[in-house]
C-alpha cells in the first residue's frame, strides 16, 4: 500500500516513509490510497475473535504488503495487550471503554502501536532514533509508556513546569530506561517550539535522527480503527441502527472511526461531539470553516480550536460538506453540562463517566431522543481517575484511584530543567551520542 498526502495526491510514499515523517514535506496529512473493505466471512465470525485477534486481520489487511505476517503478529499482540470492553450503561446506550491500557486512556493504543511499528522498521539501523514530544499531560504520558522499553528508540518529553496535574507527570517522569522528561520553564506551546525548531536546525539533523510522534502520525491513526470492530463484535444482536458518538478534539478518533465505515463497519451515523471548542460541530451545520483559538475546559483533551485531522475527513469525502453532514453530526456543551451530565449518569445508572466520554454520552442521548430506530455506543476515552477534580467536584464524592495509577504517584520523579531558550535545548541533543 502506498500513502499520499492530503496537499498533493501525486506525492506517494512507502507506510515507513509515512511512518518516519510523521507530517509530509508539504505539510499534508498522508492517507492510504486505498481501504481494504472486510470480507462477509470477517463479519460472520467476528464474535470468534478476541481484540487482538480480530485487529491482526484487519493490520494485514492494511498493513500485509508491508510489514512481514509474523511481526505483525507480534507487534499487534505487543501492543493491545488489553481489551476494550462494551459495557451497557442503559437501554441502547452502551460505554466502549478504551481506558484499560497503561495510562487509562485511548491514546495508548495508538501510541503502544506506533512505538512498535517504529521497533520494526527502524531494526537494523545503525543510528538510534529520537522521538521528541511536547505535551500538556496525556500525550506525554501514553507515547512515554507506549515506548518504554523499545529498542533503539529513545524518547524526549518536553512539558511545562507546573502546568501539567501530579499523576500525570508521575506518568512520563518515573520510566527510566529509554524515557527523559525535560521541564521546561515555561508553558505548552513553549514546549512545541522548542520542538519545531529541533526539527529545522539542520546540525540537529546530522547529528540525530529524529521522529515526532504526534497524533497525525498515521501509524497512531490507524490502529485507532480497530476497536470500532472491537465494539461492534460485543454489541448484542439487536435489529436496530447503530449510532457512534465520539469526544473529539483533533479527530483522530473520528477519523479512526471513519476509517473504520470504509474497510465495511456497519455504522449509520457518527456523533461528533465537543466541549465549547465547537469549530466542527459549527462547519457541520453551517459549511464553513472557522479555526480560533481553544478556550479551557473541564474536557481539556478536546481543547482545540483548529483540529488537525479535519484535512482527513474532507479527504475522505471528496471535499463535499454535503457528505460529510450527512454521516456526521455534531453537538456541543459546556462545563455545566458536562459536569451536571458525570453527576446524572452516576446517580441514575451508576456509571461513572470521566468529562470526554460524558460528552460523547450527552450528544448520543440528544441524538436517541429522536431516532429511537438506533441504539448507540459513546466512546469513553479516559478512567474518570484521570480528571478526579471534576468528576468529585460532580458527584460530591471521592473517586478511587486504580492500582496502576496508584503505581505511578509511589515512583521518584526525574526530570531535567530547562529553560524556554533553544540554545539551552540545543546544547541538549548535541550532548547526546
Ligand atoms: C486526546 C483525547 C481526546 C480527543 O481525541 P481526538 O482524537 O484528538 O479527537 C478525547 N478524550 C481524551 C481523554 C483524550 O486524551
Amino acid at each position: 500500500m502506498k500513502y499520499f498526502s492530503t496537499n498533493n495526491k501525486n506525492h506517494l510514499v512507502s507506510l515507513q516513509e509515512a511512518v518516519f515523517k510523521g507530517l509530509a514535506l508539504d505539510k499534508g496529512l498522508y492517507m492510504p490510497q486505498a481501504f481494504p473493505v472486510m470480507p462477509d466471512n470477517f463479519f460472520k465470525n467476528i464474535k470468534d475473535y478476541s481484540f487482538a485477534g480480530l485487529s491482526f486481520e484487519l493490520a494485514k489487511a492494511l498493513f500485509g504488503e508491508d510489514i512481514p505476517e509474523a511481526e505483525l503478529r507480534s507487534i499487534n499482540e505487543d501492543a493491545l495487550n488489553f481489551d476494550t470492553p462494551l459495557v451497557e450503561v442503559q437501554k441502547d446506550v452502551f460505554s466502549l471503554e478504551l481506558f484499560h491500557g497503561p495510562t487509562l486512556a485511548f491514546k495508548d493504543v495508538g501510541a503502544r502501536y506506533m512505538a512498535r511499528m517504529l521497533g520494526y522498521f527502524t531494526k537494523g539501523y545503525k543510528k538510534e532514533i529520537h522521538v521528541l514530544v511536547a505535551t500538556s499531560g496525556d500525550t506525554g504520558s501514553a507515547v512515554a509508556n507506549g515506548f518504554l522499553g523499545v529498542e533503539g528508540v529513545k524518547v524526549h518529553v518536553l512539558y511545562p513546569k507546573g502546568k501539567v496535574s501530579y499523576l500525570q507527570e508521575k506518568q512520563f517522569t518515573t520510566l527510566g530506561q529509554n524515557i527523559s522528561a525535560l521541564e521546561i520553564d515555561g508553558s505548552f506551546d513553549d514546549c512545541q517550539k522548542l520542538v519545531k525548531e529541533a526539527f529545522v536546525d539542520e546540525l540537529i539533523n546530522q547529528h540525530l535522527t529524529l521522529t515526532s510522534a504526534n497524533s497525525i502520525n498515521l501509524a497512531r491513526l490507524l490502529p485507532q480503527s480497530f476497536y470500532y470492530f472491537n465494539a461492534f463484535r460485543q454489541l448484542p444482536g439487536v435489529n436496530k441502527k447503530l449510532a457512534v458518538a465520539v469526544p473529539s478534539g483533533n479527530f483522530g478518533n473520528l477519523t479512526a472511526g471513519l476509517i473504520a465505515k470504509k474497510m465495511g463497519l456497519p455504522v449509520d451515523q457518527f456523533i461528533a461531539s465537543t466541549n465549547i471548542n465547537d469549530v466542527v460541530p459549527e462547519y457541520l451545520t453551517t459549511g464553513i470553516y472557522k479555526a480560533r483559538p481553544s478556550i479551557a475546559t473541564v474536557a481539556n483533551a478536546m481543547d482545540v480550536g483548529d483540529p488537525s485531522n479535519f484535512a482527513r475527513i474532507l479527504e475522505i469525502y471528496g471535499f463535499s460538506h454535503d457528505a460529510i453532514a450527512r454521516d456526521i453530526l455534531g453537538f456541543s456543551y459546556t462545563d455545566r453540562q458536562i459536569k451536571d451530565c458525570i453527576a446524572e449518569v452516576n446517580r441514575n445508572h451508576h456509571y461513572l463517566p470521566d468529562p470526554h466520554g460524558a460528552t460523547a454520552y450527552l450528544a448520543l442521548k440528544e441524538f436517541l431522543s429522536s431516532n429511537d430506530e438506533f441504539h448507540g455506543i459513546f466512546l469513553e476515552t479516559a478512567h474518570p481517575a484521570k480528571f478526579s477534580e471534576t468528576v468529585e467536584e460532580s458527584i460530591g464524592k471521592t473517586v478511587e484511584i486504580p492500582e496502576r495509577l496508584e503505581n505511578f504517584a509511589k515512583r521518584k520523579k526525574i526530570s531535567i530543567p530547562m529553560s524556554k531558550e533553544y540554545a539551552e535545548f540545543r546544547d541538549y541533543l548535541l550532548q547526546i551520542h
